[in-house]
């Protein structure tokens, strides 16, 4: 009986309702204005690569190693590089990454040996085609340029 009253009167559609309604007020409500404010991410948050340089001299840190294309389990990084007869080290050529297939895990940042790769904090990765996914060398070391908005 109690249970037919409840549906005759809709009891549970008015206590949904003031629940609702009880959450309603603006000091509650929070909206991020993203793109106009940007949202702080986690401090651990793996985002978009970057192959860092030395700030002293410009060069990449990068010796060619290829450490973190050995330890992605994607295989999406590429390392090319060529051997300078003076110097007999290696040197880097191209850095390929295909942010498309990446899961962000981090194994190659790990398996760095210099901290030449980072995963950054921009989170900010899309594009408009599948090939603008794949990073080159430039693209690594200049990060990504996503617009600004302003309010
Ligand atoms: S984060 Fe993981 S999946 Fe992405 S490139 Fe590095 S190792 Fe590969
Ligand atoms: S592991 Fe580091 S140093 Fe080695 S190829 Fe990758 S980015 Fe370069």
């Amino acid at each position: 009986m109690k249970k037919f009253l409840r549906a005759v009167f809709l009891v549970d559609l008015i206590e949904g309702l003031w629940v609702t309604f009880r959450n309603q007020k603006p000091s509650l409500i929070y909206t991020e204005q993203y793109p106009a404010e940007r949202p702080k991410v986690a401090e651990r948050y793996r985002g978009a690569p970057r192959l860092n340089i030395n700030p002293d001299n410009g060069e990449t840190l990068c010796i060619a190693c290829n450490l973190c294309a050995l330890a992605c389990p994607e295989r999406l990084i590429v390392v090319t590089s060529e051997r300078n007869e003076e110097t007999r080290r290696k040197e880097l050529t191209t850095f390929t990454y295909d942010t498309s297939r990446c899961m962000f895990c981090g194994l190659c940042e790990d398996a760095c040996p210099v901290d030449a790769l980072e995963l950054t904090q921009d989170f900010e990765l899309a594009t408009y085609t599948r090939e603008g996914q794949i990073w080159d060398r430039q693209m690594l070391e200049e990060g990504p340029r996503p617009t600004q908005y302003t309010h």
